[in-house]
């Protein structure tokens, strides 16, 4: 299939070149010249006035309709029948940006057994839940996962789908956006409303978290985006909110699967998960050493709070993995969030900027951990937190 070209109609006036992406057309004098490398994008086809260029037919990104038919859907995860906190956090959002949309916000819920959970849905914000239970859909999988959002999204056409960035959001999303042939943003941060053309802008950190970088999916249909667990604020539960819950038909995932479930491996205990504290203390490279962290470890106990880390302190070995904060570990959005040693790189601020209250502490009063922190301690933290520490067990008795 290729892009269909009318040499009769073109103008040569060169708009095609300019907007296409991948560099595949150009303009000998007067001729439009297609290169190898077209994607069907459509881009050149929706600037060219004088319908020059067309896509062939049922083929290239679902079109956008104008108002499409269904609102805004929120991926439910939920494992063992536990809601994951991402799932609240959307669902506020979703509710945010359906209303701008004057559209209905929907959860989507896929499971075994699930059904209790719908209620805690419509808590959180939705106003509808479209339920899918299956055998094949009682452990995360991602063939059938993608298989059922795929026939759902075709079935009912939401205007947008937002998942989390979570391992099962990152997993099987991108496979549902390639089914339906439409965009997908990942990881995003910050969600808006372009109302007139009723476009979601999609913010993420771009270029190592230099940039915050806005996408939009403009010419196909639906707009999808994951999104940061513990960055955006779940709404106000409402106990007695009510909604429809819609049971959908899952004949198709009776055909035999090319994967199954075998087993869950937890790998690595944190001591308290990062994403469910409300109090995390992180170090980083000021802390020096491996073991100085049992000094962050020991005021994290007295606080019953999680251990977090810079991306230099796991680099250094002082402390594993699941413990860093950042681009490229986890986002936190503690109520307190106490930075010991750590300057406050971009790639860091964006994984806990969004935590409600920031404590920092560093010795260097340029660091730019204080840009971002309610409170700021200028100090050496090797005085700082022992005191901090005698403190709170002379308060305690
Ligand atoms: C693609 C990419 C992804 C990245 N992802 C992440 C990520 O996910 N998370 C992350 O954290 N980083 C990430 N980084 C690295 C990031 O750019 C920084 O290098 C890192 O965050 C620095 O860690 P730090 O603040 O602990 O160390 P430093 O920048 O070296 O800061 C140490 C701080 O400790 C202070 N200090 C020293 N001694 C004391 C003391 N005794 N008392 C008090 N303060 C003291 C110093 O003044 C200094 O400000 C990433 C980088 C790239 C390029």
């Amino acid at each position: 299939m290729s892009l269909i070209f009318y040499s009769e109609k073109c103008l040569a006036c060169g708009q095609c070149v300019e907007v296409c992406p991948f560099g595949v057309l150009k303009l000998e004098g007067e001729t439009l010249i297609i290169g190898d490398g077209c994607n069907l994008c459509g881009a050149c086809v929706e600037v060219c006035e004088v319908e020059a260029l067309a896509l062939p037919a049922a083929t290239g990104p679902s079109p956008r309709p104008a108002v499409p038919p269904d609102g805004v859907w929120v991926f439910a995860e939920q494992r063992g029948g536990v809601l994951a906190p991402v799932t609240a956090e959307l669902l506020g959002e979703g509710r945010r940006l359906a209303e701008e949309l004057q559209v209905p916000v929907a959860a989507v819920l896929f499971g075994e057994k699930v059904a209790h959970l719908s209620p805690a849905l419509l808590a959180a914000g939705a106003h509808k839940v479209y339920l899918a239970e299956h055998p094949r859909l009682q452990d995360f999988l991602e063939e059938s996962y993608a298989a059922a959002l795929t026939e759902l999204a075709r079935q009912f056409r939401p205007e947008i789908i937002l998942a989390g960035a979570t391992y099962t959001g990152r997993a099987f999303i991108p496979r549902v956006a390639a089914a339906l042939k439409t965009g997908l943003t990942a990881d995003c941060t910050a969600f808006a409303i372009d109302l007139e053309p009723r476009l979601l802008l999609q913010t993420r950190p771009a270029f190592g978290g230099n940039i915050m970088a806005t996408i939009i999916t403009p010419r196909t249909f639906p707009q999808m985006a994951t999104a940061r667990p513990g960055v955006f604020k779940p709404r106000p539960l409402e106990a007695s909110a009510t909604g429809e819950v819609i049971r959908m038909g899952t004949a198709f995932l009776d055909a035999p699967a090319r994967s199954r479930f075998v087993a869950t491996v937890e790998e690595i205990k944190e001591r308290v998960p990062l994403g469910a504290a409300e109090v995390i203390i992180a170090g980083g490279r000021g802390l020096k050493e491996g073991k100085n962290f049992r000094l962050l470890e020991e005021l994290a106990d007295l606080l019953g709070a999680a251990v977090g880390a810079s991306r230099a302190a796991v680099d250094a070995g002082w402390i594993s993995y699941p413990h860093q904060i950042g681009q490229t570990g986890k986002t936190v959005g503690p109520r307190l969030y106490l930075a010991c040693g750590i300057s406050g790189a971009a790639q860091h601020l964006v994984g806990m900027q969004s935590s409600d209250f920031i404590v920092a502490i560093n010795k260097d009063p340029k660091a730019p951990i204080f840009q971002v922190a309610d409170v700021g301690l200028v100090g050496d933290l090797f005085e700082i937190i022992p005191a901090l520490i005698q403190e709170i067990k002379r308060d305690r008795g």
